[in-house]
């Protein structure tokens, strides 16, 4: 993947001479603008392939879907925490919507068919509940229909939080090899929740290092590795997107020299102080960055 590279602190240091002086040098702006704007963009497409799992072909851009999915790993907490994928249709459920489906559209547990009445509910094989106690019953199954497709599903297994965060930061991705869900490392073996997959952690590893994701693009059928275009985004890689973000937006709608420089100075200080952020997009140790944009700070 070609990335745009960072710029250079000596131009962003004349630019503030300038405008010290009161001078808005436009080449310059223009230059250091559409560099940043650059490597915004690159910084913006690289949260977005975490965020999406949309992947942009190295040869073409072309966006490629990844087969794992990337939320399963977002570690913003709530209810991603609790998504599982049928094992028949592979719909991304919370276990509560099997649940609220049943109580919108009762369905008989033994034959599944829709139940009629209102207080009675009745099936045509001969099955009757109470309404109350079916929806008890509703509620302490752990096994219900897909909303989707139907199909009878287990009610997910989850591990305590504090284990899925530790387990996540030592390996952030343990995807389920059979039906690609989140899968879980305890006691020595690979578990999955979803499909019941659990195999010995150790052979687990072993296979995994022969696998390897190949994604290819539709659109002029490059084939690449994910692990290799994850190798090659690291350095654009940040939790942070949002100030990249914004200067994409509002970058080209500048029109006056000093639209340019209100934007870069925006960009540059919302870097400052967020010491590992700013190396993403200006060449330099965070410490030597910092110093500079503190200079500026306290210029204006
Ligand atoms: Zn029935
Ligand atoms: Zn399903
Ligand atoms: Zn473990
Ligand atoms: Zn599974
Ligand atoms: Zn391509």
């Amino acid at each position: 993947m070609k990335w745009s590279p960072r710029v250079k602190p000596i131009k962003i240091r004349r630019l503030y001479r300038a405008a010290r002086l009161g001078l808005h040098d436009d080449d310059l702006l223009q230059t250091v603008g559409w560099e940043l704007y650059g490597r915004c963009a690159d910084i913006a497409a690289v949260a977005d392939v975490y965020r999406d799992g949309l992947v942009p072909c190295p040869q073409c851009r072309t966006k490629v879907k990844r087969r794992i999915d990337p939320l399963f790993h977002a570690s913003d907490g709530g209810t991603h925490e609790n998504w599982f994928h049928c094992p028949h249709c592979t719909a991304r459920l919370l276990w509560r919507d099997c649940r609220e489906f049943l109580r919108e559209s009762p369905r008989c547990f033994d034959c599944h068919n829709l139940l009629s009445g209102t207080e009675e509910l009745w099936c045509s094989c001969g099955k009757r509940w109470d309404r109350k106690a079916y929806h008890r019953s509703v509620k302490a199954r752990v096994r219900l229909p897909c909303p989707r497709c139907g199909l009878m599903i287990r009610k997910p297994v989850f591990e305590s939080k504090e284990q899925v965060v530790r387990h996540r930061r030592s390996r952030p991705e343990i995807e389920c090899p059979k039906c690609q869900a989140v899968a879980f490392h305890v006691h020595g073996n690979i578990e999955c929740a979803v499909c019941g997959y659990k195999r010995r952690w150790r052979d687990y590893r072993k296979s995994l290092k022969k696998r390897d994701e190949r994604l290819e693009c539709a659109s002029c059928g490059h084939s690449f590795r994910w692990q290799a275009w994850r190798k090659s985004a690291r350095s654009l890689r940040t939790g942070n997107p949002r100030p990249a973000r914004e200067f994409v937006e509002r970058w080209p709608k500048c029109r006056t020299a000093k639209a340019r420089m209100i934007q870069i100075d925006r960009l540059l200080q919302a870097l400052h102080g967020r010491g590992a952020l700013a190396p993403l997009f200006i060449v330099g140790a965070a410490r030597n960055i910092r110093q500079m944009l503190d200079e500026f700070a306290s210029q204006i």
